[in-house]
């Protein structure tokens, strides 16, 4: 079957792979591979590791939470708050600090997204306009502008956030287990990971050290010492000799995602599929938070329809 996938994002690509026996070619707006993501990819599961036959490493990811003076394992119902109005834009849920038990995590390689765009067909520097009606299509480009295309009426007001990162190497000390520190002090990074040599830092605002924007170096020292659990950080930097390089900023447009009309949602999805045999794929084209393993789950499910489940089917799979 001939299939044609919008967009080379992580869920484009993952498609690509797991419908490999297919006649699979991806259209890519960018003119090189978009690498959107710049967090450290880690997984619940191997489940996007099997389905793309790319080895990821299994890691016990150690956690706690810095609560300002020191780092915690119990967080009382105010960190909850606090770190839940700092990532949700002032709404109040369970988040996952309310678990600081230790998980098994499967963690990508870095070079993922190039491993994973390996012998796939791709066109880059396509921008898809138009439904085509020809062959099945994989769209995971952001449901708003597929609205757009397909001329979809009273299309609702769509809104989400940005996050940035700021990724380093600390060449000292050396690091052989997978720490991971969430923070509830106003303007500082929500999620801060050490995994071998990387440091990976998370933000819900443009990162700045007081008033100077984009002093990366001094933001991702500090979170460092944040795991030595030490107010004086020159202690440190002498005994341990702490030494943080290649230091990046990177701004992840759509980070976080609010909620639209769940009903709407689907009613659209499932009209997409049925009209214009177009299936949404990815956390914008499907307009929810998931992870690539709940990725996984919806190719296998798009498969199953382009082979032929009716259109009571397909209703009941958009989900
Ligand atoms: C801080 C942070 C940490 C995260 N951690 C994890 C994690 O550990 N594990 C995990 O699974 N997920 C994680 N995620 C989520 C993950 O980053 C996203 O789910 C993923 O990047 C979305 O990929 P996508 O392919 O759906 O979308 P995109 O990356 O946006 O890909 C869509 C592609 O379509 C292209 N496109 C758009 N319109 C058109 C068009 N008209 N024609 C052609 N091409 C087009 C775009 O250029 C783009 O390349 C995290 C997200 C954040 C913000």
């Amino acid at each position: 079957m001939k299939i044609n996938i919008i967009g080379a994002g992580m869920a484009g690509l993952l498609a690509a792979n797991m419908l490999r026996r297919h006649e699979v070619e991806v259209s890519e707006r960018n003119t090189t591979l978009p690498k959107n993501h710049t967090a450290l990819l880690r997984f619940r599961s191997g489940a996007v590791s099997d389905a793309t036959g790319i080895p990821f490493e299994k890691v016990t990811v150690r956690k706690g939470l810095w609560d300002g003076e020191r780092v915690i394992n119990t967080p009382t119902i105010a960190h909850l708050n606090r770190y839940s109005a700092m990532v949700t834009d002032n709404e109040l849920h369970d988040r996952s600090i309310l678990n600081l038990e230790s998980a098994v995590r499967w963690v990508a390689p870095r070079d993922f997204i190039e491993l994973m765009a390996r012998n796939v067909r791709l066109e880059f520097g396509k921008t898809v306009d138009r439904p085509r009606m020809d062959h099945p299509v994989i769209s995971t480009m952001p449901m708003p502008a597929m609205m757009k295309i397909v001329g979809w009426k009273d299309i609702p007001a769509f809104q989400f956030k940005p996050v940035w990162t700021i990724k380093a190497k600390i060449t000292a000390p050396k690091s052989h287990i997978c720490q991971t520190l969430y923070n509830t002090e106003e303007m500082e990074w929500y999620r801060a990971t050490i995994h071998g040599d990387d440091l990976t830092l998370e933000f819900m605002h443009q990162p700045c050290w007081e008033d100077e924007p984009n002093n990366a170096e001094i933001i991702a020292a500090h979170a460092v010492f944040r795991f030595f659990n030490e107010h004086k950080p020159t202690d440190y930097t002498e005994r341990l000799g702490i030494k943080v390089e290649n230091v990046s900023i990177n701004k992840m447009a759509i980070g976080k995602i609010m909620p639209i009309n769940d009903t709407l949602r689907k009613e659209f999805m499932a009209y997409l599929t049925e009209k214009w045999n177009i299936f949404s794929l990815g956390r914008f084209a499907t307009w929810r938070n998931i992870l690539l393993d709940d990725v996984v789950q919806d190719v296998k499910r798009i498969e199953a329809m382009m082979h032929g489940a009716g259109a009571y089917d397909r209703r009941l799979m958009v989900s």
